[in-house]
């Protein structure tokens, strides 16, 4: 960043504070993840100068025969990487890419069903602080309070009761697998088109490490930047009989000129989840995911629904003197960044909560494995053990030290 440096030192300093920020710390937001510097660098590249209004072959501008390619590239990579009939790679993030599909469906004022937020669902599944909350009707399921799962029946029962066009599945703290037939049958008894939003599990999908929702739902939904550890973004994957409503209700429904660099960056990130590494990668995610579940269990903390079949888990801390925000406060003074968040049943406010969550995509990324996790649970307990003196920081804080100083970011490991 040659250029940068002279051009704006200002910006040059915040980002290598950044970088710093990100390399000494233990990532642990299970919505994050490193990319690969072949990532970066398309992401950075001189594509971002070209408007490309339109599709390929279709646009509405001159000197389109390059980015053309690109996209074309990133379309039929989507396409194989997922096994779906149609892909658009245009949403500029996973919330945009929601927006366009549901009205490719369904119109204003239409009734749709997902998953409450408080429960694991996402803002954008019809949340009430969420465009989509206010565009549509949205009627919400949660999870069994008792076992942490979505449960199939209540699910049936509102879906008959409510006549929804349009049922969403997926969320943003649901860490089991999600049941899509079950979820089909649903929907095709009460005629609602299906969608699921893998936006969080996307790059398990795509190594095979967790159901695919692809053949199933009508309508997928993702990002690019958490599992799938491409450029931030958003993907759209749809049946044939679907694909020009979402093609028009992305450009131009809801968004104007495409991102053709973050398309580039999101094509190489394609071609990277169809490496036989990234196979390897996605399965010891789960791996540490599970490790980390088991080691925090011993240490006497509680999961929602038990533990974790993918990248991420949910430490209940109903049976704790402190709450969400504590802890996360807490551990993030000792570098290990997690995220407060409500759990099923929750009586606090979604700023304070009474639980936390944690994946394991970003810190796999830096190659760490299951003897790490022991390790990070280790510490994670030694800080909330504390949390009211803080008088265990110190001491993590080396330990953290030592272990991000053995997994170097940009190390070999994110590389594939
Ligand atoms: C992260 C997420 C999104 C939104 O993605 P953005 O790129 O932040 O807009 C949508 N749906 C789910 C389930 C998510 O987890």
């Amino acid at each position: 960043m040659a250029y940068l440096e002279k051009a704006d030192p200002t910006i040059f300093s915040l980002i290598k504070m950044e970088v710093e920020r990100q390399d000494k710390g233990l990532e642990l937001i299970a919505s994050e993840n490193f990319v690969s510097r072949a990532v970066l660098e398309a992401m950075g590249s001189e594509l971002t100068n070209k408007y490309a209004e339109g599709y390929p072959a279709k646009r509405y501008y001159g000197g389109c025969d390059v980015v053309d390619q690109v996209e074309a590239l990133a379309i039929e990579r989507a396409e194989k990487l997922f096994g779906a009939d149609h892909a658009n790679v245009q949403p500029h993030s996973g919330s945009q890419a929601n927006m366009a599909a549901f009205l490719a469906v369904v119109d204003p004022g239409a009734t749709i069903m997902g998953m409450s937020l408080p429960h694991g669902g996402h803002l954008t599944h019809g949340s009430k602080v969420s465009a989509s909350g206010r565009i549509f009707r949205a009627v919400q399921y949660g999870v069994n309070e008792e076992t942490g799962l979505i449960d199939m029946a209540e699910v049936r029962a509102l879906a008959r009761a409510e006549k929804p066009g349009l049922i969403i599945a997926g969320g943003s703290a649901y860490p089991r697998k999600i049941d899509f037939d079950g979820f089909r049958s649903v929907a095709d008894e009460v005629g609602a088109v299906f969608l699921v939003d893998m936006a969080h599990f996307a790059g398990l999908v795509a190594a095979n490490v967790y159901p695919s929702p692809v053949g199933i739902a009508d309508i997928v939904t993702s990002t690019t930047h958490k599992t799938l550890r491409g450029p931030r973004g958003g993907l759209i994957l749809c049946k044939e009989a679907f694909q020009k409503a979402v093609d028009k209700q992305v450009f131009p429904g809801t968004q104007g000129g495409p991102l053709e660099h973050v398309i580039a960056a999101k094509a190489v990130a394609f071609l990277e989840a169809m490496q036989p590494e990234f196979t390897t990668y996605a399965s010891q995610v789960v791996t540490n995911a599970q490790a980390l579940a088991d080691a925090l269990k011993g240490h006497g903390y509680n999961l929602v629904s038990g533990g974790t079949d993918s990248h991420l888990l949910l430490v209940d801390l109903r049976d704790k003197e402190y709450t969400g925000k504590q802890a996360e406060e807490a551990l993030g003074a000792a570098r290990i960044h997690v995220n407060k968040n409500t759990v099923p049943g929750e009586q606090r406010s979604p700023f304070v909560t009474s639980g936390f969550r944690i994946g394991t995509s970003a810190l796999t990324s830096r190659g760490m494995g299951v003897e790490q996790m022991e390790t990070i649970a280790g510490f994670i307990h030694e800080v909330l053990k504390n949390v009211e003196t803080g008088s265990a920081t110190e001491n993590v804080l080396n330990g953290v030290a030592g272990l991000v100083a053995e997994f170097p970011l940009y190390g070999k490991s994110v590389s594939v």
